[in-house]
């Protein structure tokens, strides 16, 4: 059993009076203890983060630029270590345990490249305004468990560039690979200026309730993104909200399907289902429905399934035993659904941990769980159209609006559809992925707010403007004495 992780309060190491146990969710057993926050604890870490902001919110943006490199500098050569860590708390394959890693020391090289500019809204004969980005204070930031580090390193890196102070908290599922980020962040910043705090769904409560906390930057499902709004208006707290997402990518009938299939069975199955934009339902045109089909089940055929630490392994387990089960139930579903085809999988894997096998369920329609839910596991339906604009229809249907895509040879047919995607983000011949430059976030109940690009950095930021007007001189009342 793995002892030892320590949060990080006002700069320093602290465990708790009580831990919990980390399960591998390979094995379904325990590897680890984790402290459990207290409330108390959250006090002196708000408290430690509200001094800390003073002297941070003075640094220059080039300071703080510099301080999150060196930062970046210090996880990446504990890489190694982390993507381990982070494959034994999470299940992910080793080699895409690194990949996460390094994406998101990508995204934060990017993100302290986006600038935000004080703007200078007029200066002629009715004044001088400018526009002037303030920091907030303090970010409570949430983070869900299945790309902890991708999920926790942009709201650092967006928190301290724009001069905010941060407290965060993982996912009790996933906490130790974060609590790592903050052993190193205490030789990075000056203390106070990160806090990372382990706890469960109570200790998220806490954060939002805390009046000390400025904002709530949260990364969760719809249902607990709500539960944190309206427990953030009591203090008028401003929310960044990055929720679920039930995404559509529609193939339309002159595509290559060799060519495309691999990418459309990764943006479906990678990090086994769970990424929020991942693909969730797959609209396809009925003459490429069966060819299409054909492809994604060989593929899921040839995957190698297991524990992340093995040669050649790449799908992992379900996250946690909850997931698991929900996943389990939905196919249950699905199985009583007349008509349904379920091409492969199906079940889950007859070995220790949360393994179920990639499953491609054809012959499936709206108004089933399967497709009006968000799965999050490794499950993906194959819904049939013939008619594009029906496939819209279909596809905007939901009260979902994270992203989506539409799939063709001709890029003007398939821009032309992707526009009316009522998602934040629509691709065109390609799905999943973010880029530290491009404003991320959902439509409808896939959020509030943007993550990345300036929109993100806006979104930590207060608006003041700072506005000398120079009024016209007013007429003389008729009579007055000059
Ligand atoms: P979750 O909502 O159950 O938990 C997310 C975090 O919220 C955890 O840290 C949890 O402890 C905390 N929490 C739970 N109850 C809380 C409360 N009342 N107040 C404050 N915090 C609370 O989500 P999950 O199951 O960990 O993650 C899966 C979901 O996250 C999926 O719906 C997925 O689509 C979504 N997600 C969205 C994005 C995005 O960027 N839009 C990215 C990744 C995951």
């Amino acid at each position: 059993m793995q002892q030892g992780f320590t949060q990080t309060i006002d700069g320093r190491g602290e465990g708790s009076p009580t831990s919990f146990d980390v399960i591998n969710p390979a094995t379904g057993e325990a590897f680890a203890r984790c402290p459990d926050a207290t409330s108390e604890q959250l006090d002196r870490a708000v408290a430690a983060a509200r001094r800390a902001f003073l002297a941070w919110r003075g640094t220059s943006q080039e300071q703080r630029r510099a301080a999150l490199q060196a930062f970046g500098a210090a996880v990446r050569e504990r890489t190694d270590e982390i993507a381990a860590l982070l494959t034994r708390e999470q299940g992910k394959p080793l080699q895409r345990a690194k990949e996460e890693i390094q994406r998101a020391l990508a995204n934060l090289e990017g993100i302290v490249a986006n600038r935000l500019e004080t703007e200078v809204l007029r200066d002629d004969a009715r004044g001088r305004v400018e526009i002037q980005h303030h920091p907030l204070g303090v970010i409570g930031a949430i983070t869900p468990w299945n790309v902890p580090i991708l999920l926790a390193m942009p709201k650092i890196a967006q928190a301290l560039y724009t001069g905010n102070t941060i407290v965060l908290k993982p996912s009790p599922y996933t906490p130790l690979t974060t609590l790592l980020l903050g052993e190193i962040a205490r030789d990075a910043f000056p203390a106070g200026v990160v806090n990372i705090l382990a706890g469960g769904n109570d200790f998220g409560r806490w954060m939002t309730e805390h009046a000390g906390i400025d904002k709530i930057s949260f990364t969760g499902s719809v249902a607990t993104g709500k539960r944190v709004m309206a427990s953030a208006a009591a203090t008028l707290k401003r929310v960044t909200l990055e929720l679920g997402g039930n995404d559509a990518a529609i193939v339309l009938d002159d595509v290559d399907v060799k060519a495309i299939a691999p990418k459309l069975f990764w943006a479906a199955f990678g990090n086994s289902g769970q990424i929020c934009q991942a693909i969730k339902r797959l609209y396809v045109h009925e003459n490429v429905y069966d060819a299409l089909c054909d492809a994604l089940v060989a593929i899921a055929g040839s995957v190698r399934i297991g524990e992340g630490f093995e040669e050649g392994v790449l799908l992992g387990p379900v996250q946690n035993r909850m997931q698991y089960e929900r996943v389990l139930e939905l196919l249950a579903d699905t199985k009583r659904q007349p008509g349904v085809r379920i091409l492969c999988g199906g079940d889950a894997l007859p070995r220790p941990g949360y393994f179920i096998a990639p499953t491609i369920v054809a012959d499936i329609a709206e108004g089933t769980r399967l497709v009006d839910e968000e799965p999050f596991g490794p499950v993906l339906p194959v819904l049939r159209f013939r008619d594009v604009d029906d496939a819209l229809r279909r596809a905007n249907d939901s009260r979902f609006g994270l992203a989506g895509s539409v799939w063709s040879a001709d890029e003007a047919r398939a821009k032309a559809v992707a526009e009316q995607l009522e998602v934040g983000t629509a691709w065109i011949n390609h799905h999943l992925g973010v880029e530290a430059d491009v404003p991320f976030g959902g439509f409808k109940e896939s959020g509030i707010g943007r993550e990345y690009g300036i929109d993100g950095l806006r979104h930590y930021s207060e608006v003041r403007a700072v506005s000398r007007p120079l009024f016209p001189p007013r007429p003389a009342a008729p009579g007055a004495k000059p």
